[in-house]
């Protein structure tokens, strides 16, 4: 027997969260069979604790879109027992049971071994949003973003994705300005290496001028909407934004001239289905620029029982930096 956080739906179509005992036969066919440390809250998470958002497929489900943990029994001659491995993406967590238990069952493709330098709690301090983070600092400084080039702005700073970035960037030697929607967060950010902080009304408003003073020299957006229609517009001339989530909305109600007269670049960022070599990449890259006491900084422990309400915390943007799951 083990634990999990077991979503299951009633005949209303309603969906109930609730700690469960499962036996391991439950567990869905897969080659890699994990003991699991500790898992992580993610946006997404709050998606599928909940309603599902249309993520998830099937019901009874284990949410849990990351997790970190030792391999129990492997098919797969990548991976043996005792070996430390970490799981971001694949729709883990939406269309297959995820990391909110203290066993899964995966394909050994979608694993990578614990990247060196990180212990299993401070690869889910990291998990899927600190993972995207560094995969948009890695997109920016592919086109051309250097320490000296001026700001970069961070949106939803505060959030799990705005926290990592706001720590990696100023490691690397950037200026980093945070929007914040939370100004009681400014010490924080400031602590994670913020220099600047941006409240999110003065940047949140639909466009109103297609270009304003050239400002940023690079963007880690998490927000969308509105927000990223208006940074486009004060992006320097051939900076780069990437775009990383819709906290804010998916739309996107801009103008395409910071593209045609200023060069700007908007670079799209998917950590779902990123190939194996570049999530080896970006864990190096994690463990070499990621402080690991600005880490540690950013980390609100819980438990599986924790979850439900956390799910709801994350959709309301009312986490701070990243929630670590210790599922024993
Ligand atoms: P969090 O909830 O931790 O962070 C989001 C932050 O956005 C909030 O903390 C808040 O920051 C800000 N925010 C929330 N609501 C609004 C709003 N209505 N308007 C403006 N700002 C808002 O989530 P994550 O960091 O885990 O994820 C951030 C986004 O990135 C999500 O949309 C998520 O789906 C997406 N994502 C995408 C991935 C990909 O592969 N592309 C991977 C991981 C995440 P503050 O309080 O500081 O203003």
């Amino acid at each position: 027997m083990f634990k999990a956080l077991l979503v299951t739906k009633d005949d209303e179509g309603k969906t109930h969260a609730a700690v469960t005992d499962l036996t391991q036969d439950q567990l869905p066919a897969g080659e890699v069979t994990v003991a699991v440390d500790y898992s992580t809250v993610n946006y997404k998470d709050g998606l599928c604790i909940g309603p599902g958002g249309g993520l998830v497929r099937t019901y009874p489900h284990v949410p849990g879109i990351d997790f970190a943990g030792t391999v129990e029994a492997s098919d797969d001659a990548r991976y043996a027992p005792g070996d430390k491995v970490v799981l971001t993406g694949w729709r883990v967590g939406e269309a297959h049971w995820g990391g909110y238990a203290q066993k899964a069952r995966v394909k050994a493709d979608w694993l990578v071994p614990l990247p060196q330098g990180l212990t299993t709690r401070q690869a889910m301090a990291v998990g899927t949003a600190g993972f995207t983070a560094m995969l948009a600092v890695m997109a920016l400084e592919d086109h051309g973003l250097k320490p000296g080039n001026g700001p970069v702005l961070v949106t939803g700073a505060a959030g799990g994705v705005g926290s990592v970035a706001t720590a990696i960037l100023a490691n690397l030697g950037h200026e980093v300005a945070g929007v914040t929607g939370r100004p009681e967060t400014a010490d924080y950010l400031k602590s994670l290496g913020a220099t600047q902080i941006v409240a999110r009304e003065e940047i949140n408003e639909t466009v109103k001028r297609p270009l304003e003073s050239e400002t940023w020299a690079g963007c880690v957006d998490a927000v969308g909407g509105d927000m990223l229609a208006r940074v486009l517009g004060q992006m320097k001339y051939g900076a780069s934004v990437a775009a990383v989530g819709l906290a804010g909305g998916a739309g996107l109600p801009a103008t395409v001239i910071p593209f045609l007269l200023r060069g700007v670049n908007l670079l799209g960022i998917d950590s779902v289905m990123q190939p194996y070599d570049n999530r080896l990449r970006a864990w190096q890259r994690i463990a070499q620029d990621l402080p690991m006491d600005k880490l540690d900084a950013m980390v609100q422990p819980a438990t599986l029982s924790d979850l439900p309400q956390l799910g709801k915390d994350i959709l309301k943007g009312q986490v701070k930096g990243r929630v670590v799951v210790d599922v024993n």
